[in-house]
């Protein structure tokens, strides 16, 4: 059997891809390795008719592909949690407080604040997001954790504790593991100025349910093969192979690779060039967890809050992903201690931590859902984790093409999220066909 494309991996990234490639002309073949497409969005329906959402939900102003792309699917954008009444609350092991300043906080680690924000802005601004590597700075930025980058800039240690809660809730690996390079060029590429700004990033969400985007993509193609993982990539100019767990091959002119870097390690690729091998398995990722509970009515709502929280706890962070239910993340600084856990026991801690925030009423949720996202085999993370040293040591071939080996994948973005998945899906459909016209491959 021959397509022209095998795209490798049916999330956002590899159906975005696949979408392009048919709407060009191409025979397209998506090999998918569990028995669902949509990868890291997923989502269950309450008897109510309410779709929950396992994985990615929210998206913000910056990600321009990802609103475009809804837009063509005729899908709809709401306001996201942000536009939720009511106040964030932080829970450290000595307080839980509810307001805009942590309780720790004097005016003089609000002045330091803020003079640790004007500093990160003046890197945010002298960054060129596509051009990274021109970077006058760059090795050393990359090398600095953000947590030095606090230290050297003045932060107070309640400042730094600050960010570190912040850090916890995101889960994108601690502020003593995140290269300040990484840090800043991700504000850079989203639009912000200074530190991470939810209501920069996080302010819409699909109405419908962020994994429909996916769901609707995969409806429109003729040749989505689920329960299909692929083991062994080989790549020719005059020929692709694929070879799938259970030993079948289907070869192709071109191969799109849409998979997490995890996943893509455990692959034999061959005839791709060592260089850029190196640079693909470089990456990494952070581990997290997500913890679902679904209630009747946001009932946090009662005592002024807003459902946002960040914690010290296991849970690092919550959020209303919509009417009554309550999203969380375990970081990965915590990770281990929550899957080391028996089910019902982890469990058990999630409701009490919830009822820390929020009160008694969290322990008798409708519905719970965990999904260990960090230690799923088809995604051995959550999202790109740019440790110091990573953007240097990825190097300039990160996210590129050697034709006929395309990759896309929000890792292959430099700043992940779902708007990664599909910039770079629907850039790697048009790396393809323009190489296909060139050499008359695809009419
Ligand atoms: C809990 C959680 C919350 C998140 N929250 C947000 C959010 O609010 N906003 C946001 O923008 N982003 C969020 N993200 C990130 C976002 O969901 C992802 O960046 C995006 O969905 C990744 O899409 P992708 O196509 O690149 O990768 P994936 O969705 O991981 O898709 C890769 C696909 O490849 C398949 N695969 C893996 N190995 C093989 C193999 N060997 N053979 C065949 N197929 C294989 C996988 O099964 C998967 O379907 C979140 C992620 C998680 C986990």
């Amino acid at each position: 059997m021959k397509s022209d494309v095998i795209v490798v991996g049916a999330g956002l990234a590899g159906l975005s891809a696949a979408r392009d490639l048919a709407a060009g002309g191409a025979t397209v073949t998506v090999l998918e390795a569990r028995d669902r497409v949509g990868g890291r969005v997923e989502q269950v329906e309450l008897p109510d008719g309410r779709r929950v959402q396992l994985g990615g939900e929210v998206v913000g102003n910056a990600h321009t592909s990802y609103l475009g792309l809804v837009a063509e699917l005729g899908l709809t954008l709401v306001p996201s949690y942000v536009a939720e009444p009511g106040e964030i609350t932080r829970q450290v092991p000595e307080s839980v407080d509810v307001g805009t300043w942590p309780s720790w906080f004097t005016d003089s680690d609000i002045a330091s604040y803020e003079s640790v924000e004007a500093a990160l802005e003046k890197v945010v601004a002298s960054i060129e997001p596509t051009d990274p590597f021109g970077h006058p700075d760059l090795h050393r930025l990359d090398q600095l954790s953000f947590g030095d980058f606090l230290r050297e800039a003045g932060a107070t240690a309640a400042v730094l504790r600050a960010f570190d809660l912040v850090h916890l809730s995101l889960s994108d690996g601690s502020i003593e593991r995140q290269s300040t390079f990484a840090y800043a060029r991700k504000q850079a590429v989203g639009g912000g100025t200074a530190a991470y700004d939810v209501a920069e990033w996080e302010n819409q969400r699909v109405a419908e349910g962020s994994a429909t985007v996916a769901l609707t993509m995969a409806a429109g193609l003729s040749d989505v093969r689920l329960a299909s993982p692929v083991s062994r990539i080989a790549i020719a100019s005059t020929g692709c192979a694929v070879t799938t767990r259970a030993g079948e091959e289907i070869r192709a002119d071109a191969v799109v690779l849409a998979v997490p870097c995890g996943p893509a390690r455990d692959m034999e690729i061959i005839g791709v060039s060592d260089e850029r091998l190196t640079s693909l398995r470089r990456q990494r990722h952070a581990w997290a967890a997500k913890f679902v509970a679904a209630y009747d009515r946001p009932f946090w709502r009662d005592n002024g809050q807003n459902a946002l929280s960040e914690s010290e706890g296991v849970i690092g962070s919550t959020w209303p992903q919509q009417e009554g239910v309550l999203s969380a993340l375990v970081p990965p600084e915590r990770y281990a201690a929550f899957v080391a856990s028996d089910p019902d026991t982890r469990h058990r801690e999630a409701l009490e931590q919830l009822a820390g925030l929020y009160g008694d009423r969290a322990l008798t949720p409708m519905q719970t859902w965990t999904r260990l996202w960090g230690t799923d085999p088809w995604t051995q993370g959550y999202v790109t984790n740019w440790r110091p040293g990573d953007v240097e040591g990825v190097g300039p071939l990160h996210g590129t093409h050697e034709p006929p080996f395309y990759v896309c994948g929000s890792d292959q973005w430099v700043a992940g999220y779902m708007e990664g998945a599909v910039r770079t899906g629907r850039a790697a459909a048009r790396a393809v066909l323009k190489q296909a016209a060139l050499t008359g491959e695809v009419s």
